[in-house]
């Protein structure tokens, strides 16, 4: 088999991590897969599959600059020793398993980025002889990218289950962004999805110690002259764990470890595996967890302020920023005039960019009218019932998009 129907047989198997950075939406078509990596919304194949070399899973993906590049995502091996029950690579699962050396694989991607299909490369892979020796391979096969081949491009690596800590380090001198899938929030809930991986010895530790290095030594010493950001993902509904248990786990992962994405991937059930007779979780719980994940992440929100059922669910009709702020700023508006940023992000409707355009448009006189704020280009149609304008209320009209 050459390298490129082995790469076209990877992409026909398995479902792809999220794009870099893109926020998935509600969709039923996500799906978990190996190494809790999903096909999402927010992937979108650069071309549809055909033989060639333009058919290998390059997906379109928004790196952390911002830019926008072809991605090939793909996989040292498709065989694997584990046996995590939602993944449809598992070990003992019948279907035609396709492996790469280090050398091939970097040679079939130089040539693919030597041909202009791909600019960068998102490198997992099953796990053969234990999580360390599969890391050394994915490790050299890094090496040969960044040093014989001169590549100096995007390079997302996957950390596997166990890495060593000089592994990880050296991890840190080849990656722009490293990724430790955790599946699960806690160790209880991974023993339910993933029995032979180790919450906090095999998954939590490597990102604590990777954030140690960020902390104690230079940048200078990482790829590029920085280190690599991190994230992770989770299953979503592939065993009962609440909102509440993802989202403690993902308000310590952005505040303490300053994971740059928190992924969450819709369980969709996979034939012949342990799971496959469970149901698929609704999209629109993903969606809601990646609303409140951002509130933690940029709005400086805390978990305790997230509307949480008595279970510990979100409710799924709902914008949890929308939530809190019905309860919180229709008797209390926020004056857009004299507000901290911080509190201006509270307000539904303003971001981040939001915020800084009124900090700045301020400067300069009082914002006394809606179109005030609309002429510097803050959206202005759900904020109008929590604030204030100089002192007056914006007269507006109750939406169903004005209730949580
Ligand atoms: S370690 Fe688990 S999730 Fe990763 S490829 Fe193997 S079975 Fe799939």
């Amino acid at each position: 088999m050459n390298s490129l129907t082995k790469l076209h047989t990877l992409a026909e198997h398995m479902g792809l991590e999220p794009s870099e950075e893109v926020a998935p939406m509600p969709s039923a078509s996500a799906q978990v897969a190996p190494c809790g990596q999903v096909i999402a919304p927010g992937d979108i194949p650069v071309a549809p599959p055909k033989a060639g070399a333009d058919d290998v899973a390059i997906y379109h993906a928004k790196l952390p600059n911002g830019k926008t590049i072809p991605l090939l995502k793909t996989l040292l091996t498709s065989a694997c020793e584990r046996d995590c029950f939602y993944c449809p690579f598992r070990a003992g699962r019948n279907f035609r398993r396709v492996t790469f050396k280090p050398e091939e694989m970097a040679q079939t991607f130089m040539d693919l980025y030597r041909a202009g299909v791909a600019e960068g490369l998102f490198l997992s892979s099953g796990i053969i002889g234990g999580g360390v020796k599969t890391q050394d391979k994915l490790l050299a096969t890094a090496e040969l990218l960044r040093q014989k081949h001169r590549f100096r491009g995007y390079l997302h690596l996957k950390v596997m289950p166990g890495a060593e800590d000089a592994q990880l380090e050296r991890a840190m001198q080849l990656a722009d962004r490293l990724s430790v899938n955790l599946e699960a929030p806690n160790d209880r809930r991974l023993q339910q999805l993933a029995p032979k991986k180790v919450f906090l010895t095999e998954l939590l530790r490597p990102l604590q110690h990777i954030e140690h290095i960020r902390q104690t030594q230079p940048g200078h010493l990482g790829w590029n002259g920085r280190w690599p950001s991190t994230v992770t993902q989770f299953v979503v509904g592939g065993v009962d764990e609440t909102d509440l248990e993802l989202l403690s786990a993902a308000a310590y992962l952005h505040k303490t470890l300053r994971l740059g994405r928190v992924y969450y991937s819709r369980f969709n059930p996979i034939r012949d595996t342990p799971l496959e007779n469970r149901p698929g979780e609704n999209p629109w719980r993903v969606h809601r967890l990646y609303q409140a994940s951002f509130l933690f992440r940029d709005y400086n929100f805390d978990l305790e302020e997230m509307p949480f059922d008595q279970v510990g669910n979100l409710p799924l009709d709902t914008d949890p920023k929308l939530a809190w702020a019905y309860a919180n700023l229709r008797e209390n508006p926020v004056e857009v005039n004299r507000a901290s940023r911080e509190e201006l992000l509270r307000v539904p409707g303003i971001g981040p960019k939001g915020a800084d355009l009124i900090v700045m448009a301020r400067r300069r006189g009082a914002l006394r009218a809606v179109r005030d704020l609309q002429q510097i280009g803050v959206q202005t149609r759900r904020l109008q019932p929590y604030v204030l304008l100089d002192g007056q209320r914006p007269t507006y009209q109750l939406s169903l998009f004005d209730k949580p």
